[in-house]
């Protein structure tokens, strides 16, 4: 659906929470006090009761959702807009585009879809040939001073992110105007460092055991055979290393530009959620106009209760 038809079909916030209800219809709700699955609807509240307790579900309870003040047709083009677009969105550009008067709701929202992206690819298994290495991202330190986030930057420092590329052997290298690359799949992690203890518990469970890994000859990499099958390491000079491992280095180089030009002082602490969105896209680079129905699933899939430390 492209925008003009979008906007035609969910015009108002009755259209967009019916199509929030038909999709926890769809999805199924859990009762969170007995985990029973039948509910009737209720019109004069818009909520679902339960049929064997009678605990009552608002739309929202469950889903990202959860405790947000803004309205369905905020999350609705949010969700769109997020999915639709080959980069990504700031949330100063989507309070302009929505009109809201207040800029840290629309960015928690924002954060909140992200944390649905992430969670959906943290169940993902890489399997096969795995190119891994890790990467800096400049970051601004979160700094908080009696419980109370402080405004403005904070102090610059710099991000550890362990990258993982599952790669198709079969093909080759990244050429220009190459349609089908070897390129499969990607995750990116924060790490605390970059110590050999640290990529193994890291990497440990996202690695499927039969894997075969490859890195270059940085030492944090030397334990990884106790995790995989196979650990192919080749020392390489720096500039040589996107030779070695191109996927890693294309996806990092990416990720960077991608920041660089859309979001202005990422904090340490939600650099995750902006990978999660970047990983998330890429890996599902040929979904077209099914991503955002993908992700709608996944906003209302009951698991979100209680979930997020900020509103
Ligand atoms: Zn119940």
């Amino acid at each position: 659906m492209n925008f003009i038809e979008f906007a035609k079909h969910y015009p108002d916030e009755a259209s967009c929470k019916a199509l929030v209800k038909s999709y926890r219809e769809k999805e199924g709700v859990v009762c969170r006090h007995c985990g029973c699955l039948e509910h009737y609807w209720n019109t004069g509240v818009d909520a679902f009761d339960c049929k064997q307790c009678g605990t009552r579900t608002t739309l929202k309870s469950g889903t990202v959702m959860e405790s947000s003040k803004l309205p369905f047709q905020y999350w609705i083009y949010a969700i769109y807009l997020v999915t639709m677009t080959k980069k990504s969105i700031s949330a100063l550009e989507l309070q302009r585009q929505l009109g809201h008067k207040r800029y840290e709701p629309v960015w928690a929202m924002l954060h909140k879809i992200r944390a649905v992206m992430g969670q959906r690819d943290s169940k993902y298994m890489l399997d096969g040939v795995i190119e891994l290495d890790d990467a800096f991202y400049k970051t601004h330190k979160d700094e908080e001073s009696n419980g109370e986030q402080k405004r403005g930057r904070g102090s610059k420092t710099q991000t550890k992110v362990l990258v993982m590329s599952k790669i198709d052997p079969k093909r080759g290298r990244p050429k220009k105007h190459r349609k089908s690359s070897a390129f499969r799949f990607v995750r990116m992690i924060v790490i605390p460092d970059s110590s050999a203890s640290t990529m193994n518990r890291e990497a440990k469970g996202k690695l499927n055991p039969q894997a075969t890994v490859k890195t270059d000859g940085w030492k944090g990499f030397n334990q990884l055979k106790q995790i995989v099958n196979k650990h192919k390491s080749q020392v390489v000079p720096p500039k040589e290393a996107s030779k070695v491992l191109p996927w890693v280095h294309t996806m990092i180089a990416n990720t960077k530009r991608n920041f660089l030009g859309i979001h202005h002082n990422i904090k340490d602490v939600y650099l995750q959620n902006y990978l999660d969105e970047f990983c998330y896209k890429t890996n599902r680079r040929y979904f077209g106009e099914n991503l955002f129905d993908r992700l709608m699933v996944a906003a209302v899939d009951n698991t979100w209760y209680g979930k997020f430390s900020y509103e």
